[in-house]
């Protein structure tokens, strides 16, 4: 594709697709990622050519050449977001182009080709249009779009690759809590960090997963749902968790969140939270937080809640945190007000059930 043409995509239907009925079985209980659509999108870059061969075509394995880069060096960055079938019949998607830029973003920070936001979206659309009947209709679930993009040169040479393949697949999702929303125990590590200035934390590249993974293990191991990072060099701010960002609910109504200070991902959820917090009037701070001042302030009382927040989850109360040192509880550790009414609106938005004053759902 040279500067600005649009991208076709060749459609090649899936010969074998899934029968109605087990599909609809599949959507009954679909769980989380185990389950994929008919269909994938594929789109390949090289050098010299840009992006080329855009195709929708049947889900299957992908065969790699053993000294593919990507298996050696990890380039490789991908993305999250979800379709919801809304209830006049419809396909919604939530800031999708927020994710389109993002994806570019991690893609510059990998050394990668950025894929141009219009054929993101573009793919977005094609998929969804070919698998549409797998979008569940009820209640919280929702069809999880994955789109990633790898390193697919072989060469094991250390450099920015020559060729990438793009790819997005779709896998139905249930509703994430089931049984009503419960607040979560979150681990405080002192023995790891997630990101460190300069590094890769604002990107979204496997590799900042990977590293994680022992952290979360160490978390559960304490009892815990999920960790919380600190930052890497103070080892005393709180930058977010393994997959969500974190924000604070004084007794005086505001919202404190971290600063994006480079090493944490900049969620979609995070930003629509202080948007619209801050449309319905609240003060909304971003700045650094520290370990030391969450302890206090949930002992004085003045701190009412913390919720995480992102795509997965939408919004999760934080009922309890623990440490190598103690443990805490945010006020009386259950759903706090702000942040279920805050959830509540969002999940309202991102079904097309409430107005959408900021033009969010497509
Ligand atoms: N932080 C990390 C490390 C994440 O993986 C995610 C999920 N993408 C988030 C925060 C939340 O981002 P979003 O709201 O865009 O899902």
């Amino acid at each position: 594709m040279s500067g600005g043409d649009k991208l076709d995509f060749e459609i090649r239907p899936n010969p074998r697709p899934v029968a109605a009925a087990e599909r609809e079985a599949l959507l009954a209980n679909p769980g989380f990622g185990r389950i994929f659509t008919d269909h994938l999108v594929a789109i390949r870059w090289a050098e010299g050519k840009g992006w080329y061969d855009a195709r929708v075509e049947p889900y299957g394995p992908i065969q790699l050449d053993p000294a593919t880069a990507v298996l050696h060096y990890a380039q490789e960055i991908f993305e999250g977001l979800k379709a919801y079938a809304a209830d006049d019949g419809g396909v919604v998607l939530f800031r999708p182009e927020a994710n389109a830029a993002r994806f570019a973003a991690s893609a510059r920070r990998m050394a990668m080709a950025p894929l141009p936001e219009s054929t993101f979206l573009d793919s977005l659309h094609k998929l969804i249009e070919v698998d549409r009947g797998w979008v569940p209709t009820a209640d919280e679930g929702s069809l999880y779009l994955r789109p990633f993009m790898y390193a697919s040169e072989v060469f094991l040479g250390v450099k920015p690759a020559s060729e990438y393949l793009y790819m997005l697949i779709a896998s139905p999702v249930g509703p994430y809590f089931t049984g009503g929303v419960k607040p979560v125990t979150v681990w405080v590590s002192d023995d790891y960090t997630r990101a460190a200035p300069g590094g890769t934390g604002e990107a979204k590249c496997g590799g900042n997963y990977a590293a994680s993974l022992v952290a979360q293990a160490e978390a559960i191991s304490h009892g815990c749902d999920q960790v919380v990072f600190l930052d890497a060099v103070h080892r005393r701010y709180v930058d977010e968790l393994g997959g969500m960002n974190v924000f604070f609910v004084y007794d005086d109504g505001t919202l404190v969140t971290p600063e994006l200070s480079g090493s944490i991902l900049p969620g979609i959820t995070r930003d629509s939270v202080i948007t619209l917090a801050r449309h319905q009037g609240r003060t909304v701070v971003e700045r650094q937080v520290s370990f030391d001042e969450w302890r206090a302030d949930a002992a004085s009382g003045r701190l009412r809640e913390v919720f995480a927040c992102g795509t997965a989850a939408v919004l999760t109360p934080i009922g309890q945190a623990r440490w190598s040192g103690g443990e805490l509880t945010v006020a009386d550790g259950g759903p706090g007000e702000v942040t279920m009414g805050l959830r509540q609106q969002l999940v309202d938005i991102q079904r097309g059930r409430a107005a959408d004053p900021f033009g969010w759902v497509h």
